[in-house]
């Protein structure tokens, strides 16, 4: 069943919506079943025509499990990605969507001023731009950003990544009911 490695388990919340969807809760299906098993878990689909064996017993694999209790969202974590997806992977600059390995940071108080680190001072940033703004504030090169930097909240962050295109085979079918993607999907 050469199948068996690509299976993985979606992971919702006790609300049944995803537990996250950036990245997507995703485990792989033998943590899943384990879950399972110790009924740590709610098992809520499985894959059809998939069939493991103990010793002694058969399983079905889970391609969806629920958290039984409610788990609270906690702050996002100020990293390299959720500063692309809170930013949509658009230069805040020219306001045109990259590759991520096309994008950049910009320090809209530059580094040199004292600008810091932080959600509130780091957009996301075309090479171009970067570039074209070096060593300077938006207002001393001439430049306007589309949105002044925040610190998204998970809620904001999920939606971000809602309404980004998913490479479609990583999806499984019985996935679908519980995401709630845009029609690019379809594309
Ligand atoms: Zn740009």
């Amino acid at each position: 069943m050469n199948a068996m490695t690509n299976m993985r388990t979606l992971v919702l919340n006790a609300d049944m919506q995803p537990l996250s969807y950036a990245p997507l809760s995703i485990w792989s299906w033998q943590s899943a079943l384990v879950a399972v098993l110790q009924d740590r878990v709610i098992e809520v689909r499985t894959y059809e025509d998939v069939v493991v064996h103990s010793a002694t017993q058969a399983f079905e694999v889970p391609s969806v499990i629920a958290l039984k209790r409610y788990r609270k969202r906690k702050n996002v974590s100020f990293t390299r990605y959720n500063v692309f997806l809170r930013d949509e992977f658009r230069c805040q600059y020219c306001g045109e969507q990259f590759d991520i390995r096309d994008l950049t940071f910009d320090h809209v108080v530059p580094r040199s001023k004292n600008g810091g680190s932080n959600w509130h001072n780091i957009a996301t940033c075309c090479g171009a731009d970067n570039l074209r703004k070096a060593n300077r504030t938006p207002e001393q090169a001439g430049m306007k950003l589309r949105r002044k930097p925040y610190e998204p909240t998970a809620h904001e962050l999920d939606a971000a990544a809602r309404r980004l295109p998913y490479p479609r085979e990583r999806l499984h079918q019985t996935w679908m009911d519980f995401l709630y993607w845009d029609t690019e999907l379809e594309g």
